[in-house]
């Protein structure tokens, strides 16, 4: 029999150097010394990304240990620290029993770590720590990374369960983080939900800080040598991503399918020695905060996939933010792509009034009284509250032809310029009164780069934790949340 524990915490990095997994792995580190072993692999969930008061990624962390007998489950390494590998069971389910002495006694040194070692104080960082024996369900999940979950919320929901531990720092936000990321955790296997996997290195600490060596000819043949990861390199402005650019312990991350492949990174990356490492299962990459949502119900702080024409050619503000106003009936909205999308903003740009589009994206309106993050950078409009989606991805569903004329039509009697009788109408033949039509005129008929039915997305460098890149369609772990029936779970 195996008695499963879960701990989750949040919000306990926003200080330049921190970072909530590392926090975990020393929390690991406890659990090993206390006699615990790790269920599966340790949790990496990402939540709304449209969250003002969010901390700097947004993810929280999660992991399961049993003080129970795990001997004869198969195992395997999902990490190490230092010279102790990080020895994990493939089994990983429900909660089935109450929290002892032993949970509680666990809950007071994790207490302790969080007290000591996170952040709070710097920045805004309001921590949280649960550890439950309860079980979280879905529906935890989808509000916190798609909706805005109340911290009233997260108190009541902690406070009715009964073999839960918890504690927080601050106003405690970091709560809501945690209940979002057991929510998930404890669900997206028994679901079939789609995950992914990440790879985490961890600097020595005489190393934060300082500058890392970055390989960007090993970083680009990681795609072909692992072609189960992604967003390793930025091909287009030519820069690897799988370095932090903070001053952070994480020497750097790799993102797959496969947690299998991941463990082959650590070989083939020739760099400084690793204090520790150690793979997350994560929502990273699902595309599981977007919600189809038509044009005119769309929220504030949701993440919505929705349908419009194009009304306008798109417009640059300064500092290099491209607007686009997209409407459906009534209703329309502003599709942007910011400096930092870099070539995507091409894409917006290439798009003519009438083109029809599907925008994937965060939507982040522009409230006059509230505390818009980025102020200054939205088009300034008269009528108050202006819907912005942060574009993700877009696809074209149908271009429009974009015309301009080049003469009006000749007359096939004496073979003179006729002359337009009225805008739309026709043109006719001063001399034999011949009639055309507006066809009969020679137009010249641009050239669209951007291809129907395509789907583009923002470049590598700018591309969020949450958004499904291109190249994992198809290659998906699972079931899209938007084809999940999470009522009846
Ligand atoms: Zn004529």
């Amino acid at each position: 029999m195996v008695f499963y524990t879960y701990v989750a915490m949040d919000d306990t990095d926003s200080r330049e150097g921190g970072c909530t997994t590392y926090l975990l792995t020393r929390a690991l580190e406890i659990c090993r010394d206390s006699g615990y072993s790790i269920h599966f692999i340790p949790g990496l969930v990402r939540l709304n990304p449209n969250i003002p008061y969010k901390t700097r990624g947004n993810g929280a962390v999660v992991f399961c240990v049993s003080r129970g007998n795990t001997g004869g489950l198969d195992t395997f390494t999902s990490g190490a620290i230092g010279e102790d590998l990080v020895v994990s069971t493939y089994s990983y389910e429900k909660c089935e029993e109450f929290l002892d002495d032993n949970d509680r006694s666990l809950f007071q040194k994790f207490k302790r770590l969080v007290d000591m070692e996170s952040s709070y104080g710097h920045d805004g960082t309001n921590p949280g720590l649960v550890v439950t024996c309860d079980n979280f369900g879905i529906s935890h999940y989808i509000r916190a990374v798609r909706e805005v979950y109340p911290l009233e919320m997260a108190f009541s929901t902690l406070d009715e369960k009964r073999n839960t531990l918890y504690h927080g720092l601050g106003s405690m936000r970091g709560l809501v983080g945690c209940i979002g990321a057991l929510g998930w955790c404890q669900n997206y296997r028994s679901m079939g939900m789609d995950h992914t996997y990440e790879i985490i290195s961890y600097r020595k600490p005489e190393f934060w800080g300082k500058k890392r060596d970055v390989e960007p000819d090993i970083v680009r043949s990681l795609d072909p040598e692992l072609p189960g990861t992604f967003n390793n390199y930025d091909f287009v402005n030519d820069k690897p991503l799988i370095y932090p650019n903070t001053p952070c312990p994480v020497l750097f991350g790799v993102r797959g399918n496969d947690y299998r492949e991941l463990s082959r990174v650590r070989g083939m990356l020739d760099t400084e020695e690793m204090e520790r490492w150690q793979i997350f299962v994560s929502n990273q990459g699902t595309d599981d905060h977007l919600v189809p949502t038509p044009l005119e119900e769309i929220n504030n702080y949701g993440s919505v996939i929705t349908e419009g024409t194009v009304q306008e050619s798109s417009f640059t503000i300064k500092g290099g933010h491209v607007f686009l106003k997209v409407a459906d009936g009534a209703n329309s909205v502003y599709a942007a792509a910011f400096e930092p999308t870099k070539n995507f903003r091409n894409i917006v740009r290439a798009l003519y009034p009438g083109d029809r589009v599907r925008l994937y994206g965060g939507v982040k309106g522009d409230e006059k009284e509230a505390d818009a993050p980025s102020k200054g950078m939205r088009p300034a409009l008269a009528d108050g509250f202006v819907k912005v989606i942060n574009l993700e991805k877009l696809e074209i569903l149908q271009k429009t032809t974009k015309l301009t004329k080049i003469s009006n039509p000749i007359c096939p009697g004496c073979k003179t310029m006729m002359k337009s009788i009225g805008k739309g109408v026709g043109y006719r033949c001063r001399k034999c009164h011949i009639r055309s039509d507006e066809e009969g005129a020679s137009y010249h008929v641009f050239h669209r780069v951007l291809v129907e039915g395509k789907t583009y997305e923002v470049d590598g460098v700018a591309m969020r934790h949450l958004s499904k890149p291109l190249v994992r369609i198809g290659k998906e772990n699972g079931k899209k949340l938007s084809e999940i029936d999470f009522f009846n779970n």
